[in-house]
This record gives C-alpha cells, structure tokens and sequence, in this order.
C-alpha cells in the first residue's frame, strides 16, 4: 500500500505539533509507525491522503454514529453556514438540541452545552462540589474522563497507553481529593464509602467503560454506586460521553435503568462537531449561573453549526430508536461472532466484549478469560495487538491504533462491509500465525 503522501504530511506535522497531533490518541503509540492521514469521509469509509480507502471502525473516536458525511447533517451544517456560524448571543437551536436531549435521556431535566466532553465533566464535578459542600471525587481505574486536571490520576485511553498515567503539571493538591478505585468491585467502593463518605461529593463512572476497550459496568456494581450516593448524600455522575446515544437512545442509564444525578454528554451529541453537554435534575443545575454560584461559561457554547449537527444526528436516530439500536446492535453482534470465530478457529487467546455499538477484541494475558477491570487490560498482548492493527491496515481496514481503544459501528456499515472485515481479519490471524484456520 502507498503511503508516501501520508508519511510526507506526517513529517511536516512533527515540526509544528508535538509529536505531529493534535490528540495524542492519533500518534500510534500503541502500534508503533506513523499515523495516517486522512483526507475524507464517507459512510463507513476513510480515504487517506494518498487516495487509500479504509473501512472505518474508529468513527472519529465515536461520534459518527450515521457515517461520514450523512446527507441529513451535511444539509442542516450547510443550512447553518448560510445563516451565520456564531453569535454569542440565545438562538432557537439551543432550545431544540436540549429539548431532544432531555427527551431522549432519562436523567436529565435542564442541560448546558460546552464545546468538548472535557469541559463537561470537569463543570460536572465543579457542580457536585458546589452543590455538596464537598470535596472528594470518586474515580475508576481505567475509567478516562477527559483532560481534567484532577481526574488525570491512572487515567485510562491514551494516558493507559502512552504508560503516563500521571501527568506533569498536575499539582498534587489537585488531585488529593480524588479517590481511585478498581473498576467492577463494588465492595471496594463500599469500603471506601465506609470510610470518607460524608465527604465525597460524587462519583464519577463510565457505566460503560470504553477507554481501556470496551469493559461494560456489570449492574451489580452500578447499582451499589447508586445507593452509596444515595445513603451518603453524593452525587451520581454517569460519564456517557461515548456512552451517550450509542449503547441505547438514552444512553446507558437507560439499559441498565439506573438513574445517576447527573449526566455528562460528549461526542455524538455533536454529530462530528466540537460539542460537549452535562445536565440532570433540575433543582441541581440550578446551582449553575447565572441562577446559581457555580461558575461556568463557554464563547463559543451552544454554537450554530454545532447544535445543527447535534439536531440532525439525534433526529435521524429518533425517526425509529428502536430499529436504530436494534440495526446497531445486530450488526456489532455479527462482527463480534465474526472475531470470535476467527480467535478460535486461529487459536489466540481472546475475548471479545460488545454492548450496543461498541466492540473491543481484547488478546487476553495467560491467566485472563475476560476483562472487567483494568488490571487485566493491562495484561493484554499489546505486541499481538499492534501486529494485528498493521495486517488491516494494508488490507484497508481501519481499527483504533491501541488495544484499550473502542471500535465502533455506524448506520453506515453493511452486513456486506462486516462480512468482508471478517475476512480480512481472518487473513490477518492466517498470517500472524501462521496456521491456516479451518
Ligand atoms: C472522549 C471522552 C471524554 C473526553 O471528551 P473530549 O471531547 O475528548 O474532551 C470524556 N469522557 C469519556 C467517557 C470519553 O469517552
């Protein structure tokens, strides 16, 4: 496969951005090699600059929920363009967004929209502490909320792998008020409720986690979580920024039906562009200002060209929710029986987990039969893992460059472009192993 444009690119980006990204999750640290570039999008496909054509399960880290460049959002963007792309001032579109939001979301009465799942979370956090009175913020190992100064403690995504989990620059009275906590052990979580409860403000979950490979909460937990809170007086943070509107139309609150106190939004919200929400009880973001003391603010918050994707993916999804996240869920189903097939028909020790649209195959250490926390994601062969991720890519399929990075399916993908995924990964395994499979 020819890449020359793409390494070109690359090596001009080096010397204008560290490491050559904007988001260290683009850099293939995990994988090793240089990353590709991409020039466009469409449906399920990537092109890269060198004309390549990729069958895309990265989906920009998630957001592409319909595919690239969906008619229907393509024409409310243009719409939008037409009228301005920001005022800085209330616009009807806003209204709209948060009405479908709130419609859509079991937990949410009154939301504020920021520009990144970051902001929603750390003004998520800010609002339980105001609310509260309180202090300390409960944290999963492996859960990633974003770049918040105090929630970058074992970070999971990119910090996982790059190995960093602590960053430089962090003081360490940022982070003295967060607790970490192994995910998917809710007698752990207990405990430390037994021991600083009145003083937790909240916790903060992925019900789903997603940022060390898709690792689905088991109910069990998620249920303790909600009655800690609940006994103890903390708040309940769902963080659903990939989550949200992908493993059901109410995200996961609504599949596992458990109701958090608030709820951070992310990603599809925004159909493909900078969008980032969080909302919840209404008595509680009315501690927000201007109606509340918890400060908050964004220029560019609630913007025109934003809202009207946001708009245009959450309509296409509640013309028929049902066969939407049914439609989605099949098709995750049959990519994983696909992979699943392949593992053992290629003996490699694996485990794939899906939910919704979110599938990860995990090449499990020795000792491991599936991953529920992020001890034994990090046993995973990576090296195995990056093997694999190369062998598709010259076959033309575009998987997360990490082993704790979610896949994610699209509308957009056919049962056709799965059945010829698993073709090729089934080619893939032949290769790296060997063996012929039968
Ligand atoms: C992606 C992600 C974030 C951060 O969102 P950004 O838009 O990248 O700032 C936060 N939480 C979760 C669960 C995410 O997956």
């Amino acid at each position: 496969m020819n890449q020359t444009n793409s390494k070109r690119i690359f090596s001009e980006a080096l010397k204008l951005m560290p490491g050559g990204v904007n988001s260290p999750a683009r850099a293939f640290g995990g994988v090793g090699g240089t990353p590709i570039v991409m020039d466009r999008g469409e449906g399920c496909f990537l092109f890269d600059a060198d004309g390549n054509r990729y069958i895309d399960y990265v989906l920009s880290w998630g957001p592409m929920i319909l595919g690239h460049q969906h008619p229907k959002v393509n024409a409310a963007l243009n719409a939008a363009v037409a009228r301005g792309t920001s005022f800085g001032a209330p616009t009807l579109a806003e209204n709209r967004l948060a009405e479908l939001v709130i419609s859509m979301v079991p937990s949410i009465e009154k939301i504020r929209l920021v520009n990144s799942g970051t902001e929603a979370t750390m003004s998520a956090i800010r609002l339980a502490r105001g609310y509260t009175g309180r202090d300390r913020i409960v944290k999963f190992i492996g859960n990633y909320h974003g770049h918040v100064d105090s929630l970058l403690v074992a970070a999971g995504s990119a910090a996982a792998t790059l190995g960093a989990p602590n960053s430089p620059g962090i003081t360490r009275g940022t982070t003295a008020d967060t607790i970490l906590v192994p995910y998917n052990r809710p007698e752990l979580a207990e405990a430390v409720f037994h021991e600083f409860g009145p003083t937790i403000a909240g916790i903060i979950v992925e019900p789903v986690a997603g940022n060390m490979g898709c690792v689905p909460g088991t109910s069990e937990f998620l249920k303790t979580l909600r009655k800690l809170t609940k006994d103890y007086g903390s708040l309940l943070i769902f963080d659903e920024v990939m989550s949200g509107f992908r493993v059901a139309k109410g995200g996961a609150q609504e599949y596992y039906g458990i109701i958090p106190d608030l709820t951070t939004l992310g990603k599809i919200i925004g159909g493909g562009l900078p969008v980032g929400a969080y909302g919840g009880r209404a008595e509680i973001m009315d501690y927000v200002i201007p109606v509340g003391k918890v400060y908050q603010a964004g220029t560019l918050s609630g913007n025109p060209l934003a809202t009207a994707a946001g708009i245009a993916t959450l309509s296409v999804i509640l013309e028929d929710p049902r066969s939407f996240y049914d439609q989605i869920e099949q098709k995750t189903t049959m990519l994983a029986n696909g992979l699943e097939k392949a593992a053992k028909d290629f003996k490699i020790h694996a485990s794939v987990q899906h939910i919704g649209g979110m599938i990860t195959i995990f090449f499990l250490g020795n000792e491991d039969t599936r991953i529920d926390h992020w001890d034994a994601a990090s046993r995973c062969n990576k090296d195995l893992f990056a093997k694999f991720f190369w062998k598709l890519i010259e076959k033309g399929v575009y998987f997360p460059c990490s082993q704790f990075e979610t896949m994610f399916l699209s509308t957009a993908h056919t049962e056709e472009i799965i059945e010829e995924t698993i073709e090729k990964v089934r080619e893939s395994f032949a290769e790296i192993t060997g063996r012929t499979g039968f």
